[in-house]
């Protein structure tokens, strides 16, 4: 269980299956209390039959159950930011443009189709 986040809010909004990894959970759980504003879950737990992953060749970290996207913005985003670099997330993707922002971070070790560390935007 986490302090600031429910099981409904993890789930694949697709099937409602559940699959986010506990340690990286619980990481993500110490930020946002280290942080102190709220953590808006855009997505969270994504299953390889979510529309997004299906149509990647090879597996999205959503679907690895250590990635997470926080829909946050301006100063927030900033310090969410600093605070994930501090905190040894290693992919971080920064989406600030149009109605939906967020920042996704995820902890993933570097693979030939996912180098790691690494920034990037949408
Ligand atoms: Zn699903």
């Amino acid at each position: 269980m986490y302090k600031y986040f429910t099981e409904k809010e993890l789930v694949c909004r697709h099937c409602n299956k559940t699959g986010m990894d506990d340690e990286f959970m619980q990481k993500v759980d110490t930020l946002r209390e280290k942080m102190g504003f709220s953590f808006p879950v855009n997505s969270a737990y994504r299953c390889k039959n979510h529309p997004i992953e299906a149509r990647k060749a090879f597996p999205g970290a959503h679907a690895s159950g250590r990635a997470i996207d926080i829909g946050v913005s301006g100063e927030e985003a900033y310090k969410l930011i600093q605070g994930a670099l501090e905190a040894g997330f290693t992919g971080i993707g920064v989406s600030q443009k149009g109605p939906t922002r967020f920042v996704h971070l995820d902890n993933l070790e570097s693979q030939n189709f996912r180098p790691r560390p690494h920034v990037w935007s949408y």
